[in-house]
């Protein structure tokens, strides 16, 4: 398959990285008063030696519990499957079982070997560290090819094991974003990805990314959002009261 054709599997991607027409927002300084707030986080996972096919697992496994449930999970699979071709050969119930603290464990080992089965019979092997070599547009392009992997799981498995410029969003960041009004109050799944991933500066998506999600830990909860406390109140429709 070619790039161009790979890219129109992406299409919430684009290269070279560009501005779109809500640059207007000052992103920037929403990036900046985030980090003095929370700190400027750092993806100790990007290292060189970072495994995209560890990644996308642990993404698929993150999905509807706490971080520590998912990286207990992950470890437990990694433990009794050291190899990902172990999973393909085992039966699914024994996969299930395997991730059952993780929650959603039935689903999720159907998806799981799903997805291997197609990267297999793709790819000849599996291994997605070609991944780390291919431009950002291109290699969201490949994952997303693959049934049961959204925007979402592209981006996490993208940023964190590849240190690339694709932002992922979940429930929290799309709240936060619509109160600020980054994104429109109605927009797709793949138009808000899309915008965010031609808005942020380079180098700052996963400072961003993480930064959001601490705040929407924070300040800026479903409920209740603390606006007199908050860092970018000035940058924000729903806090100066404009929705
Ligand atoms: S001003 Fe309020 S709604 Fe806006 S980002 Fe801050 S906490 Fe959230």
């Amino acid at each position: 398959m070619s790039a161009s054709s790979l890219r129109r599997t992406a299409p919430w991607i684009s290269e070279p990285h560009g501005s779109s027409a809500l640059d207007e927002k000052p992103i920037r300084h929403i990036i900046r008063n985030l980090e003095r707030a929370y700190g400027v986080p750092v993806n100790e996972r990007a290292a060189h030696d970072s495994d995209p096919l560890d990644m996308l697992v642990a993404v698929i496994l993150s999905q509807a519990t706490s971080d520590i449930n998912s990286d207990r999970t992950f470890a437990a699979l990694k433990r009794r499957f050291p190899a990902w071709d172990a999973v393909l050969c085992a039966r699914e119930s024994i996969v299930a079982e395997t991730i059952r603290a993780g929650g959603l464990a039935n689903q999720k080992a159907a998806v799981i070997r799903d997805v291997l089965r197609q990267i297999k019979e793709r790819h000849g092997a599996l291994d997605l560290s070609f991944l780390h070599d291919m431009t950002a547009a291109d290699a969201a392009a490949y994952l997303a090819q693959f049934r049961g992997i959204g925007p979402k799981t592209v981006a996490c498995t993208l940023l964190f094991a590849c240190h690339k410029n694709v932002f992922p969003l979940d429930t929290h960041i799309f709240r936060i974003l619509r109160r600020v009004g980054l994104i429109p109050q109605k927009c797709t799944d793949q138009r808000a990805h899309e915008i965010m991933n031609n808005l942020v500066p380079d180098g700052k998506f996963y400072s961003f990314h993480v930064n959001l999600i601490r705040h929407g830990r924070a300040l800026c909860r479903p409920r209740d959002p603390a606006c007199d406390r908050c860092p970018i109140v000035e940058y924000c429709d729903y806090g100066e009261g404009k929705i």
